[in-house]
């Protein structure tokens, strides 16, 4: 059965001219499954094996934490907490600097992954989620990603943000920001800065990012009742900065937090606290206690305006 995610004009796994010209208007040349994605895909795992000829350099080391910790950070307070579920406020330039952040840890533009995040939510496990476990784990990890039916930016779903031309550029130019950082690693740490700071954390960066799509459904306690699969789980939300608490999240998407409870690890709310209180964002959304308990009323999707 059709549903609206499959049948989106850019979502059609087709090769005619008008996809073609559709898809690099907002996602460029790079396509996520083509031959040239997966060689870097996989040439960037590869490099990861240049540690036994560079060893590890104090310097190199730290560069590698802080790369990725701070895109992290991109991605889960950025592509996921604001441009996916909008669950805070902020200036059209910061906007754009989280955005480049969270570009830099090669995942391609925000409009792509935000608006398949959104499907995420709006068809979990069902026909029409990107990354359900139910199509196994693999597809759920890193499957999904070379699958042409999420291939191209799906519009529909993230018009609130598609109408900012620099986030557009960025969309289409979303090899930029990483190969800058990659430059600028080099540039800090010579090679053994490019193997660290680059290829080891972004790969390191894509495994954590990619478990909360996988693991996050699959291993963990369920406290809400949500109607997919998704649990929540300490070692996870160590490892992705606070996304880990995946079934909260599920349970209510609208919150900048998804640690509900003071035991519950989100560095990447205390992060947004930390922004908030110089400024640099506001209005961050926390569950109520009713929600805490277990009685949300009609759980708020983020939407495109
Ligand atoms: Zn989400
Ligand atoms: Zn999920």
């Amino acid at each position: 059965m059709p549903n609206r995610a499959a049948t989106s004009k850019k979502q059609k796994p087709e090769s005619s001219e008008a996809y073609h010209q559709s898809y690099e208007e907002s996602d460029g040349w790079l396509t996520r499954t083509g031959a040239v994605a997966r060689v870097i895909y996989w040439g960037i795992h590869a490099a990861c094996l240049l540690v036994f000829v560079v060893g590890a350099p104090l310097p190199a080391v730290l560069l590698c934490v802080a790369t990725y910790f701070v895109r992290l950070l991109g991605i889960t307070g950025g592509y996921h907490r604001y441009f996916s579920h909008k669950s805070y406020k902020t200036g059209r330039i910061f906007q754009f600097v989280i955005a480049w952040i969270g570009c830099s840890a090669t995942q391609k533009g925000p409009l792509w992954w935000a608006g398949n995040h959104r499907r995420h939510h709006r068809f979990s496990d069902q026909e029409g989620d990107p990354h359900s476990p139910k199509h196994g784990w693999y597809h759920s990890h890193q499957g999904w990603i070379f699958d042409s039916r999420w291939e191209g930016t799906p519009e529909d779903v993230i018009k609130d943000f598609a109408r900012y031309p620099e986030l557009v550029w960025l969309n289409r130019n979303h090899w930029v920001p990483p190969l800058v950082l990659g430059i600028l690693c080099g540039l800090i740490a010579g090679l053994p800065g490019v193997v660290w700071g680059f290829a080891i954390s972004t790969t390191l960066l894509w495994h954590a990012t990619y478990s909360v799509n996988s693991l996050a459904h699959i291993w963990g306690k369920r406290r809400y009742e949500t109607g997919d699969t998704s649990r929540n789980n300490l070692w996870i939300a160590l490892a992705t900065c606070g996304e880990g608490w995946h079934n909260n999240h599920h349970y209510y998407q609208a919150a900048a937090r998804n640690g509900f409870f003071w035991w519950e690890i989100d560095v990447t709310w205390y992060v947004l606290k930390a922004l908030s209180w110089v400024g640099l964002v506001w209005d961050l959304r926390e569950p109520s206690e009713a929600v805490k308990q277990g009685r949300p009323g009609k759980p708020r999707l983020a939407r495109a305006a």
